[in-house]
């Protein structure tokens, strides 16, 4: 399964730039979701990488192949690409049944393919399946043409086998001597194919002087079939295949809609917010669905959506965009954890992250800091961390960057972005929300930091560093969302089970652990991980 490159890829439509600059790499198997707030670059993303959308500028290749080069002039259409898609608005076609609805696509199929002989290749099978016999016993009579249709299904998803063979099965099982009734009809095959000089491979490809023939072919009826009742299995639709679109429910369709892309067997698939026309139950239950798939098919899946939750469960990494920048590509843990920005912080968790200023200095190693006003505190980073060392790496980065950009400028064809990158606006939660544009714009020193702190990791308890307030809580059973109260900031706390605190309850608060995410707030970097004492 091929891995996606991505090379500085831009698509700007006249000074607006819906992806810029965007480098990354899709590893072979993964899992990516692109996340991000509405607007910020993720269907243009993936329709680029797909072929419907021509970038402005840069590189992808899909398996080591170039599909598109703005330098070399390369631009292969989507239909050459070998991908499938998964749209939220699916559409069935309602005048065709399941089936026909998934097995349309491959009817068009036409490309240069081995020809088999149909005979020997569903004989050889069968010859294999009779060697069981004990799970074919008394299979041969039925009550009802449906109970048969049942029997028939239930071969077809047991050993892999077309409908037409299925068929066949159940018709040699009323014979004396099924197995030699099908080699004979092999011997047949066998004969008319030396006629014409061919013999047969193992998987009985017609083969001439040891070598397989090869033809442009369609999609014979077997091979359809046997292709649909593979994915038809793999989403458990088997028993609806002579339904119309109309008589399935909504999670039904999209079901069918999946088995439709995935029938063609692209060895990579294309999700736009897929599950976004569901319910809340259904919906996480087709997120359990996809991640089998992804499971089972061993493709490569890029998944759009700005559900944090669904971007955080399906995905091997997490492709986090804003105004059409990359904010950070990393296994979703990863971003939760260690999110490089306070963007990213903020984007990912719910209940979202706790943001702290804080302002100090390094000392041997610790940052000595003032939060919450006027409070003292000590922050220990998880590994020694020179803070002016990692200061003068973000200066020396930034000067690089400044140098880039100038140079791009005078590049011929420059066009300037007007949708203008902007430091992400954190939210500090105070009991008298303050309006921001009235709050007067402080010189940002390189004393000042902020601190970021997962709910889960405020901690409320009788004993603790903090004196803190109760300010409301909320229990939902299996977890109780509190907010607690320290001086005029507003602290969202995590805790498991119920725990129901009546309001205004005098409490203490403590950060433990090494998990505090220690900003510089200049540039809304990460600079460390560690731990707050007081
Ligand atoms: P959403 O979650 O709302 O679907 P998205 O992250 O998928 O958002 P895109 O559809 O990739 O966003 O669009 C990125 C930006 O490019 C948007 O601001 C959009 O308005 C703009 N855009 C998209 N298509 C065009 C177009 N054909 N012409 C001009 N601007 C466009």
């Amino acid at each position: 399964m091929p891995e996606i490159k991505l090379e500085h890829v831009t698509k700007r439509w006249g000074k607006f730039y819906g992806v810029d600059d965007l480098s990354m790499v899709i590893e072979d198997n993964a899992f990516v979701t692109l996340l991000g707030p509405s607007g910020c670059g993720k269907t243009t993303t993936l329709r680029m990488i797909a072929g419907l959308e021509t970038p402005t500028e840069g590189r992808i290749s899909i398996g080591g192949n170039v599909v598109f080069d703005s330098s070399m002039g390369i631009n292969v259409p989507a239909n050459k690409r070998k991908v499938g898609f998964l749209f939220q608005n699916y559409a069935l076609w309602p005048n065709m049944t399941v089936y026909q609805n998934i097995s349309f696509g491959l009817s068009n199929i036409k490309e240069e393919m081995a020809s088999y002989s149909e005979i020997g290749r569903r004989n050889k099978r069968l010859l294999e399946i009779l060697k069981n016999p004990s799970l074919l016993e008394g299979l041969t009579k039925f009550e009802k043409k449906d109970e048969e249709k049942k029997v028939l299904i239930t071969l077809t998803e047991t050993y892999g086998i077309s409908m037409d063979s299925a068929k066949k099965l159940l018709s040699v099982l009323t014979k004396d001597n099924p197995e030699e009734l099908l080699s004979s009809e092999i011997e047949e095959e066998r004969k008319k194919a030396a006629e014409k000089g061919l013999s047969f491979d193992d998987d009985f490809n017609f083969t001439k002087d040891g070598k397989i023939e090869k033809t442009v072919r369609k999609l014979t009826k077997d091979e359809i079939d046997l292709s649909v009742r593979k994915v038809s299995k793999l989403v458990r639709i088997g028993m609806f295949m002579d339904r119309y679109p109309a008589e399935l429910s909504g999670g039904q369709q999209q079901r069918v809609a999946i088995a439709r892309t995935l029938a063609p067997e692209p060895s990579v698939l294309f999700m736009d917010e897929p599950l976004s026309n569901l319910d809340a139950k259904l919906r996480l239950d087709m997120r359990y669905e996809l991640q089998r798939l992804h499971f089972e098919t061993g493709g490569t899946f890029v998944y759009v959506t700005h559900d944090q939750m669904e971007a955080m469960t399906l995905a091997t990494k997490i492709c986090l965009m804003s105004n059409a920048l990359l904010k950070q590509y990393a296994p979703p843990l990863e971003v939760y954890k260690r999110p490089t920005n306070i963007f990213a912080a903020d984007f990912v968790g719910n209940p979202s992250i706790n943001f702290i200023d804080a302002k100090g200095k390094e000392e041997n190693g610790e940052v000595k800091v003032k939060i919450f006003s006027s409070l003292d505190a000590c922050f220990t980073p998880e590994e020694p961390v020179s803070i002016k060392e990692w200061r003068d790496e973000r200066d020396k980065a930034e000067n690089e960057e400044k140098v880039l950009a100038e140079k791009k400028k005078n590049e011929k064809g420059y066009v300037e972005k007007s949708n203008k990158d902007e430091m992400f606006k954190y939210r500090i939660d105070l009991v008298n929300q303050i309006d921001d544009s009235l709050e007067k714009v402080r010189e940002i020193t390189d004393e000042d930091f902020i601190l970021g702190v997962r709910p889960e990791n405020v901690v409320i308890g009788e004993e603790g560093d903090i004196d803190g307030e109760i300010y409301g809580a909320m229990p939902t059973g299996m977890e109780s969302t509190i907010k607690v109260r320290i001086g005029d900031f507003l602290l969202t706390s995590v805790v498991f089970g119920s725990i129901s605190y009546p309001i205004g309850k005098k409490v203490k608060v403590s950060f433990p652990g090494k998990s505090t995410m220690l900003f510089d707030r200049k540039s809304g970097k990460l600079i460390t991980l560690g731990s707050l004492k007081f």
